[in-house]
């Protein structure tokens, strides 16, 4: 008999850290493997956010502290959501953890009971429906489509609803799709959650600041403020401040479900580090002039990229609002045959034969599931997609 809980059968590994381990291991080996996988930025965090680290360290701020926070950086926070977000926090609304992603798994550990239905639009953020199920909840997926940008409509909400729903995750501009939805796009889906009030929506609002052109981001709570009291509202530094390493992250909603989230926090990991927390301080409340400098670099790479997938017989790809990745739908490439005589039935068939012949590391659309896709993180150099895009232009000509 397994020593394993039944619990763990039910989720898997995070796929694309998976393949990101196999590109790496490639790359060990001496190939020449171009990574469009990993889900961080290229460059490095900031000067003066590594500034506020080597004060912290060499101010003692190296102790444990409270659980979800110290007080500056719930301040940082609350000051955050006015300024960007136009909304309303108090600190005691606040809680900090170790990445968005532990504040997202603490708010679902927090509020799930067995047969409680969470909704996650596909394409989904991989973590998501292994999450709810890890808590013990139901992920019920709601499919946008490539026809809609990938975005989820008013009616597809609806029908995803029943009486079991506790949560709907919201995630704008979205991995794996980088879609960004409109003021009224949301509002759409917002006037969805106003006919159900035993429902309540998590914004991951991690990629806000990666928004390009005339996309304006918005959060439900600012979109339909009636929302607020059953709001939790997530973000953090890692992608925005390209701190990904030092695992800092927060959010925002009503006093209750953010004491059941320190609950769990307390008897799991304690507070996030001690040193990161005073670097996210500096992250929120220092200059912000470089957020637009990266913007221009990512609005660049993305149409590179957009155009040189879409000259791709068999590839269509929308250019999306923000994030920094694309999500090509390879529809009119199943089927065919590679050079090196592999059919290609499914997206991880693609995406398999693209690393092994072609040394180019995409992830398969049915690891966010919606295929047949796959998703290109385009954070990396201009030189280093250019190459990967002809690499992929070169394989799909192969096909048969
Ligand atoms: N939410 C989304 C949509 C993400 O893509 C990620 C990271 O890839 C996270 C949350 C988690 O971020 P963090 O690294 O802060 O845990």
């Amino acid at each position: 008999m397994s020593i394993l809980a039944d619990t763990l059968s039910r989720v898997k590994p995070s796929p694309t850290m998976a393949i990101t381990g196999k590109a790496a291991e490639l790359k060990a080996a001496g190939r020449d493997v171009i990574g469009l996988s990993a889900g961080e930025p290229d460059f490095d965090t900031p000067e003066n956010i590594r500034q506020a680290a080597h004060e912290a360290i060499e101010n003692g701020k190296t102790r444990y502290t409270a659980v979800d926070g110290i007080a500056e950086l719930k301040q940082a926070i609350c000051a955050k959501l006015k300024r960007d977000n136009g909304l309303d926090y108090t600190p005691q609304q606040i809680t900090v953890g170790t990445g968005g992603k532990q504040t997202l798994y603490n708010a679902l550990m927090a509020t799930l009971n067995p047969g409680d239905e969470v909704v996650i639009p596909a394409p989904y953020w991989v973590s998501y429906p292994d999450m709810v199920l890890l808590a013990g909840g139901t992920p019920v997926i709601a499919e946008a489509q490539l026809e809609n940008s990938f975005k989820l409509t008013a009616d597809q909400l609806e029908a995803a609803i029943t009486p079991k729903t506790k949560w709907f995750i919201f995630n704008s501009p979205s991995n794996p799709t980088g879609a960004g939805y409109s003021h009224d796009e949301l509002k759409a889906l917002t006037d969805v959650l106003m006919r159900h009030p035993h429902v309540w929506v998590m914004s991951d609002d991690m990629y806000e600041h990666l928004a390009y052109g005339d996309f304006e981001f918005c959060t439900p709570a600012q979109v339909e403020p009636a929302l607020y009291d059953r709001t939790l509202t997530c973000n953090g530094v890692s992608k925005a401040y390209a701190m990904t390493g030092w695992r800092i992250g927060y959010a925002a909603g009503p006093q209750e479900l953010i004491a059941g989230m320190r609950k769990i926090q307390s008897q799991s990991t304690s507070n996030p580090c001690s040193v990161s927390q005073w670097a996210a301080v500096e992250a929120l409340n220092g200059p912000q002039d470089y957020l637009a400098k990266h913007n221009e670099m990512f609005v660049r790479r993305r149409d590179l990229v957009v155009a040189m997938l879409n000259e791709i017989e068999g590839i269509q790809c929308p250019t999306p609002e923000g994030a920094f990745y694309v999500y090509p739908s390879i529809s009119g490439l199943i089927g065919k045959t590679t050079a090196s005589g592999k059919t290609i039935e499914t997206d991880e068939d693609f995406a398999t034969a693209l690393l092994e012949d072609k040394d180019v590391a995409v992830v398969f659309g049915a690891a966010f599931g919606l295929s047949p896709n796959f998703r290109v993180s385009y954070a990396t150099s201009d030189a280093a997609l250019k190459e990967a895009c002809t690499r992929i232009q070169d394989f799909c000509a192969k096909l048969t």
